[in-house]
């Protein structure tokens, strides 16, 4: 730490990203990428706006902004596109809370949520999730802070209904409700169509997972007019440019290939069930995942063993050292050629441990 560091940050724990090794020689199943590449599409059109980028981008993210809100029924003025989610999410942080606005969310569930808070100096709450992981509705209902919560929710991949959602936004009336669906694509059911009946409700989602884009970095937002207002007044006081030129001629290749899009996401969800199916058999006790990726532990190994037996024999997944949820390990789903590896890999570890 320099001299100049200021205090306030003294105890900041940043955010730990799973690891990005610089060579090929993983089978990389640890940060819940696509194991498919982006659209051609969105190669193509990044490529033509690498040759112009002389220019700023456009600050408005016009005709990517309209396509998206096209896509998902709402006004233009409804959505604002971030640099990747984890913007937009930090945005709703600094927009909408403070000492009068605290931030609740569940104590398991995406680690950034408590770096934001930390970072912005926003007071916070975990609610902790019910023993089998599943997020306590009633804890929820009628709370009067500002809630975040990721559905489905990570790293457990357990997904609420939408009719639980309503029930969250529709009895905190004076607060902001986020609800991160960075994960909506694998199966789970968007609560993108109730921001027409609630003003407090704002929908995050990201190209990161579904669309094969998490090294272009582009996410959104979707809510009330107002909301979303609120957000560009702290996008333009921070950084107009966030959407680079090559990223945003990217989104909109993508959103011109939604069949490619649609066809990757039934393939790991049935490249999840596969897996899942085989880890079973194998012993390993899963929770029920709407997401891309698994969340599993064994009842006779330690988790950290199994994720560094794994890492020596080529398989990079993520362990997270949380006491609660130190036997598990979660898994992105990759090819279905990936996930058979995986498996014979740990049916050798299991028999020699
Ligand atoms: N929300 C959740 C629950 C996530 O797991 C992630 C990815 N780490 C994000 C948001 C942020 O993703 P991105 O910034 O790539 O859109």
């Amino acid at each position: 730490m320099s001299r100049f560091f200021s205090s306030k940050h003294k105890n900041l724990e940043p955010y730990t990203p799973g690891e990005q090794p610089k060579d090929n020689q993983y089978i990389k199943l640890n940060t819940n990428e696509s194991p498919y590449p982006p659209s051609k599409k969105a190669v193509k059109c990044a490529l033509e706006a690498a040759k112009r980028t002389q220019l700023y981008p456009d600050p408005e993210c016009s005709e990517l902004s309209t396509l998206m809100a096209r896509k998902l029924g709402v006004d233009r003025e409804q959505v604002l596109m971030t640099n990747g989610s984890d913007e937009i999410l930090n945005f709703a942080f600094i927009a909408f809370c403070d000492n009068d606005h605290p931030a609740v969310f569940p104590d398991i569930s995406y680690g950034f949520y408590k770096v934001f808070a930390e970072v912005n100096s926003v007071p916070y709450e975990e609610i902790p999730l019910n023993e089998d992981f599943t997020i306590n509705v009633d804890d929820y209902v009628g709370i009067g802070k500002n809630i975040f919560i990721a559905n489905p929710n990570a790293p457990t991949g357990i997904a609420l209904s939408l009719c639980d959602i309503e029930k969250i936004v529709s009895s905190n009336p004076d607060n902001v409700v986020v609800i991160d669906e960075a994960y909506v694509d694998f199966g789970a059911e968007s609560a993108v169509k109730l921001v027409h009946k609630y003003d407090n409700l704002l929908v995050t989602q990201t190209f990161s997972k579904s669309r094969s884009m998490a090294g272009a970095r582009l996410g959104f937002g979707v809510g009330s007019k107002e909301l979303i207002a609120d957000m560009n007044t702290i996008k333009y006081s921070t950084n107009p440019y966030n959407i680079n030129a090559m990223t945003m001629a990217a989104g909109i290749g993508c959103l011109s290939d939604e069949k490619y899009t649609t066809k990757n996401c039934r393939e790991i969800e049935r490249v999840r069930k596969y897996t899942a199916k085989e880890l079973k058999k194998l012993g390993f006790e899963l929770t029920e995942s709407m997401t891309n990726f698994v969340f599993a532990k064994h009842p006779d190994h330690d988790g950290e063993k199994i994720y560094s037996r794994l890492k020596c024999n080529g398989i990079l997944v993520r362990h997270f050292d949380k006491e609660k949820i130190a036997d598990y390990n979660r898994i992105t789903i990759g090819t279905k050629k990936q996930m058979t590896t995986l498996i014979e890999t740990l049916k050798k570890i299991l028999e020699e441990c």
